[in-house]
């Protein structure tokens, strides 16, 4: 056998795990009818059901700002939204989809006009996509539930993880914690 030969063979044997690993993960995802994905799992292992509604549907339960800024990828103005100085212990849920997605505990005040945190409260609750809507390279930040558009993360926040995540007031409902009666 010549060694050509030699080479294809020990790069075909080499490869057949790396294919069977793409596989088996490709095979993993439940994924819908329509080839959308029907779930997530969170960092913990709970199981989530996604959600995808035609955008009349959608149409139908949001604001039309909501609308704008969850389902058609928009931003508010800055120092507009009714969330960026809200002080108070809570939750921050998706406004489309009620995914709870991030605690008063690590908001902060980032000075930019929207509220900002520096981490989620799951890191599966959220999911990045590579922005260049503005000629600029931006990480995107979506519901991983309902897929609404919530704003963009920057490698500029404080410790202890180094990010902001600069959200949407509107792609957000405020829970406030319940004091102890
Ligand atoms: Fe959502």
């Amino acid at each position: 056998m010549k060694s050509t030969h030699i080479s294809k063979l020990i790069i075909s044997i080499c490869l057949i795990p790396i294919l069977m690993t793409a596989c088996a993960q490709k095979t993993s995802k439940e994924v819908n009818q329509t080839g959308m994905e029907s779930n997530f799992v969170d960092t913990k292992g709970a199981k989530f059901d996604k959600i995808h509604k035609s955008p009349e549907e959608w149409q139908k339960e949001l604001s039309k700002e909501e609308y704008y800024i969850l389902r058609e990828k928009g931003t508010e103005r800055a120092f507009t939204g009714d969330l960026w100085d809200n002080k108070e212990s809570g939750t921050y849920v998706c406004a489309g989809c009620s995914l709870p997605l991030f605690s008063s505990e690590t908001k902060y005040r980032s000075g930019s006009g929207w509220p900002s945190f520096y981490a989620p409260i799951d890191a599966k609750y959220v999911k990045e996509e590579t922005d260049r809507m503005l000629g600029i390279k931006r990480t995107e930040i979506l519901c991983n539930r309902c897929n609404g558009h919530l704003g963009h993360v920057f490698e500029d926040g404080p410790k202890p993880t180094g990010l902001r995540y600069c959200i949407n007031s509107a792609s957000l409902d405020f829970q406030p914690l319940k004091k102890p009666e």
